[in-house]
């Protein structure tokens, strides 16, 4: 096993995650199997409890994990698929020695951050590694060296340098460059990191440099020089027009050749499909615009994997998708105001939870619904187009999910009683994949071209199946249905494209392998564009 440790260090927010995943894709593409680690150094067990609005999404993993955004960015690039213990915090680590201690497995010994600790880090690094079957597993440090909470951390990763052979082990420590006023790029706060970094006993093979132009190579000289690391170690990873752009930037720096030569990696065949689809990208003719009607629209980051999917399908369709963030809340007033989504060629509801904004979402499904627009629904989103066509198309006054209104006469969106029982015991959600049975001749089975589904699930509450027949009666579909009893999928075949899942095909989404549903509304958004 070959191990790249990557650390950060001036400041946060640099784009270190991006970094690492692009190094991962550049081993990957010369024909290595690569997987990737997240370390946060946070106290908190996972990402599950965390507001998107602090830390961003949630990223959810096919075994259910909920995990820091960046195992989305290392999937996404790797084109792989990653389980919870991927992600590593300091509240795992520490839940785990302290229930070995009371188990007695430290023979009364005083347990310490070394090397208890630093041990439970290795050996949860060592087995994650293995259990990946890769050749190559990618550490990614969060935070920035000198942080308190990266301490443990940070002393393991040294020891696993002395543990491990030289030829297996790399350490990369991405930083920032900055320009001052006159545009000289300043190397001082690399100097002082790097020297953070050898306090801790730490000594970087490559320094990979943020900055927003190219490395001059007086620049590279001096970093090489006050660093001590050799000048092709030094990279530029200067500012992208596109994240995906990245790798081939690193690539064209010699990173590859300097990683391949260090960890004396044996030459494999290559893989030009990430050069392809970034050609594909910079090729994109014409846009759609797409209205995303959320609650937290300030923080994209909120909905990355949305994002991202909605750009691998548009790669794939040749047509950019511009996406506005609307307000839900903007709605709320009796559904005032819904008329201005007239000018998007789309209308996407992301997943969410808690009342607010709710109403303004109906609305906006409704618009979507009695205008044409082509809408699609995710998780949260199939559920609001399900309270708005019980409402407004069956006729069922006050129908709603009992997440908003518990006295509600028509809960049709409910949690379903054999979740009940789960739930009392403690699983709070339905999380990670389940499959889904398409029907023939629906939208979903068009687009997937296949029967049986897998998809990834982050949610409590369901259609309540004593609605289905009604709802059915009057035009809408389930056109995906998991277990003969939860709805995964619903659509109304009059419509251009209207459906809603329970699912979140985002997680999926791959650059260069767009999710079937988010090039099929892409496709029906670039159809609607063109006809009016
Ligand atoms: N709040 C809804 C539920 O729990 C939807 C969840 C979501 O959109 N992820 O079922």
């Amino acid at each position: 096993m070959k191990y790249i440790i990557v650390t950060g260090g001036v400041m946060s927010g640099l784009g270190k995650g991006i970094t690492a995943a692009s190094i991962g894709r550049i081993l990957k593409n010369k024909g290595y199997d690569v997987t990737a680690i997240k370390i946060d150094p946070y106290i908190n067990i996972d990402a599950g409890t965390m507001s998107p609005f602090q830390h961003g999404e949630v990223f959810v993993l096919k075994d259910g994990g909920e995990v820091d955004l960046d195992l989305g960015n290392y999937e996404r690039f790797l084109d792989t698929e990653l389980t919870r213990e991927h992600n590593i915090t300091t509240g795992q680590v520490y839940q785990s020695v302290i229930s070995k201690e009371r188990l007695g497995e430290y023979l009364g010994k005083t347990v310490q951050i070394i090397p208890h600790i630093t041990n439970e880090i290795k050996e949860r690094i060592r087995r994650v590694a293995e259990k990946s079957g890769a050749d190559i597993c990618l550490i990614e440090i969060g935070g920035t060296v000198g942080d308190i909470e990266s301490m443990p951390f940070l002393e393991a990763v040294r020891q696993m340098h002395r543990e491990e052979e030289q030829k297996d082990i790399a350490f990369v420590h991405v930083t920032l460059v900055p320009s001052d006023s006159q545009g000289d790029q300043k190397t001082k706060p690399t100097q002082h990191s790097v020297k953070e970094l050898r306090q801790l006993g730490l000594t970087p093979d490559i320094i990979v440099s943020r900055c927003k132009e190219p490395l001059l190579e007086a620049t590279r000289s001096k970093i090489a020089l006050f660093c001590d690391v050799k000048e092709d170690a030094v990279i530029s990873a200067h500012d992208a027009e596109d994240i995906y752009e990245v790798p081939l930037y690193i690539e064209e720096e010699g990173l590859t050749r300097y990683m391949i030569d260090m960890l004396e990696l044996v030459e494999k065949s290559e893989d030009r499909s990430w050069h392809d689809m970034v050609a594909k990208m910079k090729e994109m003719k014409g846009s759609v615009k797409l209205a995303i009607v959320g609650k937290y629209i300030d923080l994209e980051d909120s909905y990355l994997s949305i994002t991202e999917s909605l750009k691998h399908a548009a790669i794939e369709c040749g047509a950019k998708v511009v996406m506005s963030w609307v307000d839900a809340e903007k709605f709320c007033n009796g559904g005032t105001g819904a008329e201005q989504l007239s000018e998007y060629d789309g209308i996407l509801v992301p997943g969410g939870f808690g009342e607010r904004g709710i109403e303004g979402k109906i609305a906006a499904v409704k618009y979507a619904r009695e205008n044409d627009i082509p809408y699609f629904g995710l998780c949260l989103g199939m559920q609001v187009a399900i309270i708005e066509f019980a409402r407004n198309v069956v006729g069922l006054d006050g129908a709603n999910s009992t997440e908003f209104d518990p006295e509600s006469p028509h809960p049709v969106i409910d949690i379903l009683p054999e979740q009940k029982s789960v739930i009392d015991m403690g699983a709070t959600m339905r999380l990670g994949d389940y499959d889904a049975v398409l029907k023939e001749g629906s939208i979903a089975m068009e687009s997937y071209g296949n029967k049986n589904i897998v998809e990834r699930h982050r949610h409590r509450y369901e259609v309540n199946p004593n609605f289905i027949e009604q709802i059915e009666d009057n035009g809408m579909i389930f056109s995906g249905v998991n277990n003969g009893r939860r709805m995964e999928i619903a659509e109304i075949p009059e419509h251009s494209f209207y459906v809603g899942c329970q699912f979140h095909p985002e997680f999926k989404s791959r650059p260069g392998k767009p999710s079937p549903l988010f090039k099929s509304f892409v496709e029906a958004m670039i159809d609607r564009s063109k006809s009016s």
